[in-house]
């Protein structure tokens, strides 16, 4: 699908760096990353940073890897490392050469920790992580050296061996850089470098029981992959000082350099992954690719397309600034997406019979629509007979002001087909209606009466020729703008979930073409909103559709 083109980006403080360092000569070619750490599927604020490092690197003629940043085995699943690497490609982008793992470089690693220790700049600490954390003061008070500071290079070059052979259970000891203890940056007051964990690695399997902590291994990756520039959310530029301590004091081979930015928040949506996993595991909602978790595994379900969520990512900019960003800007996207590419079908979510009592018995008319109004998209075909289904909500007896649908002895015209009549509604015993009784008028096919004004104008598929098919109506899992706002009140983010987010429903009737829908294919249901077939649960002939969005924002600003 083609990626709208009708609003514009914003800008990315990022660009004009790399075009300098470019001119300047700085860099032959740019290399970016992104570096996912696979405890979780890929949310939107990951597409940010997909589209951010994907993009510069596409932009300026460079490359961009795929690095599993894998230090922390015990969350860590070979589930999440798949569904990444197929979020990415779905979301358009390819990374050079095979995906990587900071786990390749756990020799080298190891070995620039020892290089540390020899240069005296590394020492094994036995303070219990309770200890540690008393020692390391707070942001007003500085931190206490430790008592195991000062041991000499044999000895912690002996200890860290044994620390790899296993012989020290869990937390009994760490290696740590030896910084300085009263820095105000929390980060050099001795950060630890390694720690005992005996776990077993989805990828080195029980190679290790001692794995380097994030900030060891980020830097050195990026260096040893020859990355230019890093890009990291903001959280992250109190470690700089400490990325750039480790290039400084390591034989690395490259000085790559690392930029923060504003990670995205989208209102109305949870980006922690941590959350989201919460919401999958206790079953509020149907797995990790539930059309409405903020996951691009569930935006995929839903019937977003990769193009407008990039298209979303470029409207939204990249800068240091922050704040909230209102998803309707999403909604947005996706909008103008499926109006200039998805196809038009009509589909009845509460179907009421009609009986045309003057249309011939056993006539049937092929009435041919646009699949787009705009695009050549070709025709469908709807057979026209004297047994249709309207919407329930499309009659109404006693209607509200402004109703330009059918009532009583009122006319509406039936898309790409007749004016009808409402003559009769026929009830059950409870006065439900379940009938109507209409009269057609032949002069009406694809033109107004002479003289009547037919103001509005409904949908139908045809009794017989129409396809059952289930609807899911998909809508903003959390009712409130900021869901995680509980969490800090004292309540949880569980208690914003909308009890509305989806309503199922069964027996709806959708046109002879939809019949076949395939997987993921994406529609508007005229005056309903944008569906798309469901990818694990639709079949030929029986069809489920997921709403993606409504066709115009409801929820009001
Ligand atoms: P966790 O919740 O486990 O701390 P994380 O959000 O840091 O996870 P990672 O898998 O480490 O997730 O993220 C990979 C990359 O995506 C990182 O570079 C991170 O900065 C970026 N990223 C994560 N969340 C967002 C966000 N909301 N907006 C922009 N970038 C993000
Ligand atoms: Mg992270």
């Amino acid at each position: 699908m083609s990626k709208p083109e009708t609003s514009a980006a914003a800008a990315n403080f990022l660009r004009p760096i790399v075009q300098a360092d470019l001119e300047a000569g700085k860099h032959a070619k740019i290399i970016t990353r992104f570096p996912p750490e696979p405890n979780g599927y890929l949310h939107i604020g990951h597409a940010k940073s997909i589209c951010l490092n994907f993009g510069l690197a596409k932009e300026f003629g460079g490359e961009c890897n795929l690095r599993f940043d894998d230090t922390n085995p015990a969350k860590e699943d070979q589930e999440y490392i798949d569904a990444i690497k197929a979020d990415v490609e779905w979301l358009g982008f390819q990374w050079a050469g095979e995906e990587r793992y900071a786990s390749n470089y756990f020799d080298q690693l190891y070995d620039w920790a020892v290089h540390l220790i020899k240069a005296g700049k590394a020492y094994v600490c036995d303070l219990s992580p309770d200890e540690a954390r008393a020692y390391r003061g707070n942001l007003t008070e500085a931190g206490k050296n430790s008592p195991f500071r000062e041991r000499n290079v044999e000895e912690n070059l002996d200890l860290f061996a044994r620390m790899k052979a296993g012989e020290f259970p869990d937390g009994a000891r760490a290696l740590r850089a030896k910084i300085d203890m009263a820095s105000p940056n929390m980060n050099l007051r001795d950060p630890i470098l390694y720690r005992i964990r005996h776990a077993h690695h989805h990828q080195t399997g029980d190679k290790w029981c001692i794995y380097p902590s994030y900030d060891f291994t980020h830097g050195q990756s990026d260096a040893i992959e020859g990355v230019t520039h890093s890009i990291c959310t903001l959280e992250f530029e109190d470690h700089r000082p400490l990325y750039e301590w480790f290039l400084a004091n390591l034989p690395v081979p490259a000085q790559p350099r690392q930029y923060e930015f504003a990670r995205l928040n989208l209102n109305y949506t949870i980006t922690s992954k941590r959350k989201l996993k919460q919401l999958v595991d206790e079953g509020h909602v149907n797995g990790w690719d539930d059309p409405r978790m903020s996951t691009l595994s569930g935006y995929r379900r839903r019937g977003y397309t990769p193009g407008s969520i990039r298209h979303f990512c470029d409207l939204i900019g990249v800068n240091r600034a922050g704040g909230l960003v209102d998803i309707g800007m999403l909604e947005f996207a996706i909008r103008e997406d499926l109006d200039a590419n998805a196809a038009r079908a009509m589909c009845v979510l509460k179907p009421l019979k009609v009986v045309i009592t003057n249309y011939p018995e056993g006539q049937v008319e092929n009435l041919e629509l646009p699949r787009h109004p705009k695009q050549d998209m070709g025709v469908r075909v709807l057979p026209f007979s004297r047994e249709i289904f309207i919407d329930a909500s499309d009659f109404e007896e006693v209607p509200p002001a402004g109703y330009k649908r059918l009532i009583p002895g009122g006319e509406v015209r039936l898309r790409g087909s007749y004016v009808i009549r409402a003559d009769e509604a026929i009830k059950d015993a409870e006065g439900n209606i379940v009938e109507l009784r209409c009269s057609y008028d032949e002069n009406t096919l694809g033109k107004n009466p002479e003289g009547r004004k037919v103001k509005g104008v409904i949908h139908w598929v045809p009794a017989a020729e129409s396809v059952e098919c289930e609807v899911r109506l998909y809508d903003r899992l959390f009712r409130s703008a900021s869901p995680e706002k509980a969490d800090e009140e004292g309540g949880s983010f569980l208690d914003n979930i909308n009890p509305e987010s989806l309503v199922v429903l069964k027996g709806c009737r959708a046109e002879p073409s939809l019949a076949n829908a395939q997987p993921e294919e994406r529609f508007q249901f005229e005056r309903e909103g944008y569906f798309c077939a469901d990818s694990k649960d639709s079949q030929p002939g029986a069809p489920v559709f997921n709403r993606t969005v409504t066709l115009r924002d409801s929820w009001g600003a």
